[in-house]
């Protein structure tokens, strides 16, 4: 079946402006060819350090900005390119739910028209007893008391507050929700109460996530597949148990080598990578990773490595970017199983 969202080949080149004119003097190569696509009912982990174009990718899925490059298709049909008139369809289908509930709710506005908006704007209730009953439903959904549509957003707690944006965002009955960094800012024991809600109202609904997070140890819990990124590019997608047992891109070992293992005694091997993420604005040639890699090796800074297909015993659909792949198994440090 068709996916609900496919990303082909997207770029975003932010102008830098400067000198006496004013002109452009680069880019930020903020987004630079990164492809992905998801299926209904599934959710797609986003993750990698801040500043390597995560949000950005999501920004560009959601048409806050024009693209460079590249396509989004949203359940088949090209968006990337519609004029905003006929988007505003689109845009219904799409939701987003924000990393600060406090910012991003009207503090002028009670739940209920905090709610009713997006049902009006998109004339999803016929009439005023309608979108009453839609406003109570969506409250049951996200687990608020229905005669709370009657407060305001200050009168909420973080999490109570993250329950709303999440209730306003299914409001407009969407196919996809994209989350960027959707409880990153939520104290450690609501993290799990939204992360778990978010993954009841994924199944109930046959929603598509688009789950953007720089947090293994959350998307480790509630995710399908994962793909990782770095310095504007994917290096690695695959189903969750594969990536979590048995990285095949040395940036995926290094980041996962920092996620606490629950049980005593089984904790991974810290890799420290060296030195820091380099600029956006002049990524290195080759391999992106080369500066900070520890298996890097002549070819990696001449040759930029595709994305393809890996050997991974666990499963199907495992893809990285890596010049390793073409060794040995013997010579591979990534061909064995982290978990084994
Ligand atoms: Fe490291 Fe080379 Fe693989 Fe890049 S291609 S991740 S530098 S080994
Ligand atoms: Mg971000």
């Amino acid at each position: 079946s068709t996916p609900v969202l496919q990303v082909n080949d997207l770029k975003k080149h932010f102008p830098l402006r400067g000198g006496l004119l004013g002109g452009t003097t680069g880019y930020v190569y903020a987004v630079d060819g990164v492809s992905f696509d998801i299926a209904k009912g599934e959710t797609l982990s986003l993750v990698g350090e801040s500043g390597c174009g995560k949000s950005t990718v999501g920004k560009a899925v959601l048409r806050l900005f024009d693209i460079t490059a590249g396509q989004v298709i949203l359940d088949g049909e090209r968006i990337d390119d519609m004029p905003s008139g006929t988007l505003r369809p689109m845009r219904r289908r799409m939701q987003v739910v924000f990393q600060d509930p406090f910012s991003s709710l009207n503090p002028r506005m009670r739940v209920r028209d905090i709610l009713a908006e997006p049902i009006r704007n998109f004339g999803l209730a016929k009439d005023g007893a309608e979108l009453e009953a839609k406003v109570a439903a969506l409250m049951d959904k996200v687990r608020l008391p229905r005669d709370a549509v009657n407060r305001w957003p200050h009168e909420f707690s973080g999490g109570q507050r993250q329950r709303i944006g999440i209730a306003r965002a299914l409001a407009a009955e969407p196919d996809i929700i994209i989350c960027d960094e959707a409880v990153s800012a939520l104290d450690v024991s609501v993290k799990a109460q939204i992360v778990n809600l978010l993954q009841d109202l994924q199944k109930e609904l046959g929603l598509a996530m688009l789950f953007i997070s720089h947090d293994l140890a959350i998307v480790e819990h509630m995710t399908h597949r994962v793909a990782v990124m770095y310095l504007g590019k994917i290096v690695e997608v695959a189903p969750k148990r594969s990536l979590f047992a048995a990285p095949k891109h040395p940036y995926t070992e290094a980041l996962l080598s920092a996620v606490p293992v629950p049980e005593p005694g089984a904790a991974r091997e810290r890799i420290i990578l060296k030195g820091d993420v380099p600029s956006p604005i002049n990524p290195p040639k080759g391999c992106r990773f080369h500066t900070r890699c520890p298996y890097a090796f002549d070819r990696c800074r001449t040759e930029e490595p595709p994305l393809r297909a890996v050997a991974d015993a666990l499963g199907e659909g495992h893809v990285a970017a890596c010049h390793l792949h073409d060794l040995s198994p013997a010579e591979n440090p990534l061909s064995g199983s982290k978990g084994a």
